[in-house]
């Protein structure tokens, strides 16, 4: 194993992007084959309508992890609020384990604290009403017990309701709040966030609680993917190449 961690989120994989899944497909075998750990911090799926649904991309995608795992990486989940109904049986069939919304790791003796990104947009209260509501157990149970055909439908409208919403969003609200992760930093001790969902690739040296901290956000995944490489040396953000 390379003593090596890798980062990534906001693939946003779907059917409708066949060249984006052979970009992970390429991720994983060139670059995540033989790392110690893969954190995949939320959003691999630009949608996700439960684990009985293994229609393209979700099969190629659960045997690139499954092949991860049996190589001997540990592959580390965290949910997106696209694919936030991942459950166990994706990490059953993959191997992957799931993570809290935030998880707290050792990242060679750095603390660091590793969250999907949605949770620090505080002042987009109307997506953080709708999350509430979804992220209950009844709730996800009721959604999971409607047949496939219904939650494929339903996801579709989502979608559009969805874009037409972030249309009306200014593009300030769609970013963390400051006081919000200064209390993240506070409360966890961390030296190090890290996150995706704000599509605002960068990293940012902050002061907590007289602290010198940095949040380090993931990069989207478009014509070329971004991963963050860590290792006992310090990170790297690393490009995959589309073709
Ligand atoms: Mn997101």
């Amino acid at each position: 194993m390379k003593p090596e961690t890798l980062f990534l989120a906001d693939l946003h994989l779907s059917s409708a992007r066949p060249e984006r899944v052979r970009l992970f497909q390429q991720f994983a075998a060139r670059h995540a084959r033989g790392a110690e750990a893969v954190y995949i911090l939320g959003d691999l799926f630009d949608a996700y309508i439960g684990d009985d649904d293994l229609a393209y991309p979700a099969g190629e995608v659960r045997r690139c992890l499954r092949e991860l795992v049996e190589g001997g990486t540990r592959v580390l989940f965290q949910q997106g609020n696209r694919d936030f109904l991942v459950g166990s049986g994706f990490a059953v069939a993959t191997g992957a384990e799931l993570l809290d919304d935030y998880a707290e790791i050792d990242l060679y003796g750095r603390k660091a604290l590793l969250t999907h990104g949605d949770l620090l947009c505080i002042d987009d209260l109307k997506y953080h009403q709708a999350r509430a509501r979804v992220r209950t157990e009844v709730w996800k149970r009721q959604a999971l017990g409607k047949p496939l055909w219904a939650r494929k439908l339903y996801a579709r409208w989502y979608r559009f309701r969805s874009f037409l919403g972030k249309r009306g969003n200014a593009p300030e609200i769609m970013d963390v709040n400051a006081g919000e992760v200064e209390r993240v930093f506070a409360r966890s001790g961390a030296e190090v966030l890290i996150h995706g969902h704000t599509h605002r690739p960068a990293d940012h040296d902050l002061a907590a609680d007289g602290r010198p901290v940095r949040r380090i956000v993931l990069a989207e995944w478009k014509e070329e993917g971004e991963f963050l490489r860590w290792t006992a040396e310090g990170y790297c953000r690393v490009r995959v190449p589309g073709r």
